[in-house]
């Protein structure tokens, strides 16, 4: 008879789940994880890796009409689309496989069904019911049960996805033909990813937000230049936007919309919605405990603790930011906790954000406007990436890099990039500003030439009057 009894249960296999999962049995808990639909969850199957595959092939169709400006001659360029939504699935597929090999490898039991805590306790122990195809649940018992359900598409009335002209991430990403023209409502990171790769490949791309400005999380600077960027591609960016009732027609969307007080209507074939997430709360046993739900997401301490002893949240469930990095990193930090280890509660400032459209979009910290809101006396350093030579070099000219740094202490405070592979280089900044460090030592640090992390060392001293080259 298989093991029911554990230390530690996972329910989700995400990069929340399946991460504390592996960690946990590194440190020698029995556990096992709860898995519904797919291993690796919304990241590796519907989020962070088929987008960055799609993605991929938008940058190459770009390059690829962009050959002249390197030297090149190439006629009749063209592409299968059907080929590159099933080079990302296959991607998907690849990774997900791995998950579940490694799991394997770390001898952790994978129930393959709907987890769901049960309110009373066995022996004192935590219940899981495991729940498949309607058949009789599975019992499993725990002292630590992890909730790691995740999130799924917001969706707005009168924006259902219907699979065929209203679609969410999900169908955005697997879609059977290319449509001719698009309208992206949201411009977080998922709707702006989705702008670029549609528009890199060739479709007209309407891109609506309803804040004053597009990626209104990043620094207001970025944001301006993104906006100019994507405008510059042929990208339409409406933002203070407020659409009003889609209807659909025979070919696709209308939609009617009002910018600054000026009505207009936008026709696409296909609208994607990328409007928010919310957690998956619903059918995972939460009702009648002592765990509290704000809004979608369900409440915990600092080290992911909810209201009921034994029983933690981590990853999307917990809230934002809805990062796959955040999720992995509560899952180590949680499971560390249960084990006794000592443990640093995370702290968001110190959790890096990107944006892998074209241009790239990386930040950490606080922007320059939090910073002060906060209180703090800032310097800020500014430098183009038309003034580094492998940016040059590369073809990439466009972009900038932004540091903020606290005037009393010189510490780092925020750094927030666009332009060519920053989503590469913004771990140097993260590492900066986990280790605490100050403009002195960012200062003595040799970046190697000739490389585009040179602007780093360049934004740097540009906050206090030391850039050499701009
Ligand atoms: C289009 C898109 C692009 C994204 N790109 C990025 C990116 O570039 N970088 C980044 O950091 N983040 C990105 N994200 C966000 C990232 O995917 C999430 O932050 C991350 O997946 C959260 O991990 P998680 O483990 O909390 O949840 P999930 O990945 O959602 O995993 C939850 C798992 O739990 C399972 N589950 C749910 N309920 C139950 C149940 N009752 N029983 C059993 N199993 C259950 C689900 O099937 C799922 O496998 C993107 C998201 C989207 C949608």
């Amino acid at each position: 008879m298989s093991q029911t009894d554990f230390d530690v249960i996972v329910i989700g296999g995400g990069p929340g789940g399946y991460v504390a999962a592996l960690r946990a049995a590194q440190l020698k808990l029995s556990v096992a994880v709860v898995e519904a639909q797919h291993l690796g969850g919304i990241c590796l199957n519907w989020g962070c890796i088929p987008t960055k595959a799609l993605l991929r092939a938008s940058e190459i169709n770009h390059l690829l009409h962009d050959l002249p400006a390197y030297g090149f001659k190439a006629d009749g360029v063209s592409f299968d689309f059907k080929k590159i939504v099933a080079r990302s699935r296959a991607v998907s597929k690849q990774l997900s496989a791995g998950v579940a090999h490694l799991l394997k490898k770390a001898k952790v039991p994978v129930f393959d069904g709907h987890g769901k805590l049960d309110g009373t306790l066995a022996n004192g122990r935590r219940k899981v019911l495991v729940s498949k195809d309607g058949a009789a649940p599975t019992t499993l018992t725990a002292q630590h049960v992890i909730l790691a359900t995740g999130a799924r598409a917001r969706v707005l009335p009168g924006l259902e996805p219907d699979g065929q002209f209203i679609w969410s991430y999900k169908e955005a990403l697997v879609p059977e033909t290319m449509p001719k023209s698009l309208v992206v409502i949201g411009s977080g990171a998922i709707g702006t990813e989705f702008a670029s790769f549609y528009r890199n490949m060739g479709a007209d791309v309407t891109l609506v937000e309803v804040a004053e400005r597009i990626l209104p999380v990043e620094d207001v600077e970025i944001s301006q230049l993104a906006r100019k960027a994507f405008e510059k591609q042929g990208i339409r960016v409406l933002t203070s936007a407020k659409i009003g009732t889609l209807q659909k027609t025979a070919t696709g969307v209308s939609i009617p919309v009002t910018v600054n007080g000026k009505a207009d209507t936008l026709v696409a074939e296909r609208v994607i919605s990328a409007v928010g997430i919310v957690g998956n709360v619903e059918k995972i046993g939460l009702e009648g405990t002592k765990i509290q739900v704000d809004r979608t997401h369900v409440v915990t301490d600092a080290l992911c603790r909810t209201g009921e002893p034994g029983v933690y949240a981590i990853g999307d469930l917990a809230g934002a930011p809805w990062l796959a990095h955040k999720a992995s990193h509560e899952a180590v930090m949680c499971v560390e906790a249960i084990a006794g280890r000592k443990v640093h509660p995370i702290d968001p400032t110190k959790i890096p954000g990107c944006t892998y459209c074209r241009p790239q979009i990386a930040s950490v910290g606080y922007t320059e406007a939090k910073a002060l809101e906060a209180g703090y006396k800032v310097r800020v350093g500014r430098f183009p990436l038309i003034a580094n030579g492998k940016a040059l070099a590369m073809g990439e000219p466009d972009g900038l890099i932004k540091t903020v740094f606290d005037a009393q202490t010189g510490e780092l405070l925020g750094a927030h990039m666009i332009g060519a592979e920053v989503t590469e280089m913004i771990q140097g900044y993260v590492i900066a500003r986990t280790g605490e460090l100050t403009e002195a030592e960012l200062a003595e640090t040799i970046f190697p030439h000739p490389t585009i992390s040179e602007s780093m060392h360049e934004a740097v001293l540009a906050a206090y009057d030391g850039a050499l080259h701009f």
